[in-house]
């Protein structure tokens, strides 16, 4: 199937008189003829849902439909984006490892690396997303256990080399992770450039509705556990939390790492997505390769516009040909990036917020990636407590105005640009 047709019907095949969309089993708890039944789930000897903290059947027809946009062989929903780049990560990073990570990526992540996992032990370090190759090699340490990047920074909107990334990851034994939030699978397909696994905040275009806060990761199903058997100990040798199952060994290459984050981190911390989310979720991805072009095709004419505007000191979206990682956006993302342009303003902070005063159509809101066009002054705002040398230092400076671009009619997007550009 085709992109476009894996939006409405990977996932779910109803039988025979079933219900055409995925049912929504709002139940914590299944039942079972004999508690050898149940024992056979409990053991993974057999497939089935037992209790809902761990999975549901909602929940996978959604992972499923995702797993295929992305052309893994494995997936699971998380009840966050954060969630999903925690498991994905401390999956295979404990206590006394090593990441290596693109400084460039979504402050939560950023807060979640560098406070959270290092307070568990874990060390970080944070690479420029254009480093040199040599500088990436001098990364590693004997305790790395993966490399983490965005395909499209939120919000530096720096495109990530993902085939360099991956080639050097895979040259020192250990996978790389990929946050393909901003670009989604219908831009961009890390696996296809080498990528291992691939982590999503739902919430953003994939839900694309501002409704429900949601994760998931993919497995690409290629990275060989085994063969770095020493390194990954918690996929190659047994684990007695789970009636000695070795994950690597009973479900391979395609489903060691998905069965291993469900069934160990899923079960003890919980951070499951809720079914009624999960069905939300999937009425979004059914649209998904229709919102996609409009968003870039709309955001592409707003950042032109920005481009030719005097008022305007600078316009960052990588799908303009004057953009530093035009190249790169191009090779990854030929179709387009995302919807997320930033730019700054003649006047800095205090023209930046007099501007966004006088807007109509695009709203005020923390939010970005979903069919509503909003605005966000960072400085003013999520970096409030930065001072203005701090911003700069960060690369989030005074002026900067953040522009996630929607699906609404162009023509009232940028008219309402224009009439908040007249006013200041
Ligand atoms: C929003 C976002 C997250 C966090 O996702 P939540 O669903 O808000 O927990 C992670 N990565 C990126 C790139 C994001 O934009």
């Amino acid at each position: 199937m085709k992109q476009s047709t894996k939006c409405i019907q990977a996932g779910y095949s109803p039988k025979n008189g079933e219900s055409r969309m995925i049912p929504i089993v709002q139940s914590t708890t299944f039942k079972y003829d004999t508690s050898e039944d149940m024992g056979k789930l409990f053991d993974l000897e057999a497939d089935g849902y037992f209790y809902t903290r761990l999975q549901n059947p909602t929940n996978d027809y959604v992972a499923k439909k995702i797993c295929e946009l992305e052309g893994g062989s494995a997936a699971m929903l998380t009840s966050s984006g954060q969630a999903a780049n925690f498991y994905a990560v401390f999956n295979i990073a404990n206590c006394g490892d090593h990441v290596i990570c693109s400084s460039s990526i979504y402050g939560g992540t950023y807060n979640l690396f560098n406070v959270t996992m290092r307070k568990m032990g874990i060390d970080f370090t944070f690479l420029s997303p254009d480093c040199s190759m040599e500088e990436l090699e001098a990364a590693f340490r004997p305790n790395t256990k993966c490399v983490f990047g965005e395909t499209i920074a939120n919000p530096a909107l720096i495109v990530f080399d993902i085939e360099s990334w991956a080639e050097k990851a895979h040259e020192h034994g250990v996978p790389l992770i990929v946050d393909n939030t901003f670009a989604t699978p219908i831009n961009c397909r890390p696996i296809e450039w080498g990528c291992d696994i691939v982590t999503h905040s739902t919430t953003k275009y994939m839900d694309g509705h501002d409704a429900t806060v949601g994760g998931c990761i993919v497995d690409g199903g290629h990275f060989d556990w085994m063969a770095h058997a020493d390194k990954f100990p918690g996929l190659t040798t047994p684990d007695e939390s789970y009636h000695g199952v070795t994950y690597a060994e009973k479900f391979g290459k395609e489903g060691a790492f998905i069965t291993k984050c469900t069934s160990q981190l899923m079960r003890d911390f919980g951070s499951i997505q809720a079914p009624m989310n999960a069905y939300m979720l999937n009425l979004g991805l059914e649209s998904l390769h229709v919102r996609m072009p409009r968003h870039c095709e709309n955001a592409l004419k707003v950042a032109e516009y920005l481009e030719a505007n005097d008022k305007v000191t600078w316009v960052n979206y990588p799908s303009l040909p004057s953009n530093k990682y035009y190249e790169r956006a191009q090779k990854y993302m030929p179709n387009g990036t995302c919807g997320v342009v930033s730019f700054g303003i003649k006047g800095g902070r205090k023209k930046a917020e007099e501007f966004m005063r006088h807007l109509k159509v695009a709203m005020i809101a923390t939010h970005v990636a979903d069919a509503h066009t909003c605005v966000l002054h960072p400085a003013s705002s999520t970096h409030r407590q930065m001072n203005d040398e701090e911003l700069i230092a960060g690369g989030v400076g005074p002026d900067l105005i953040r522009l996630s671009v929607g699906i609404e009619d162009i023509e009232d997007i940028l008219a309402d640009l224009q009439q908040a550009f007249d006013q200041i």
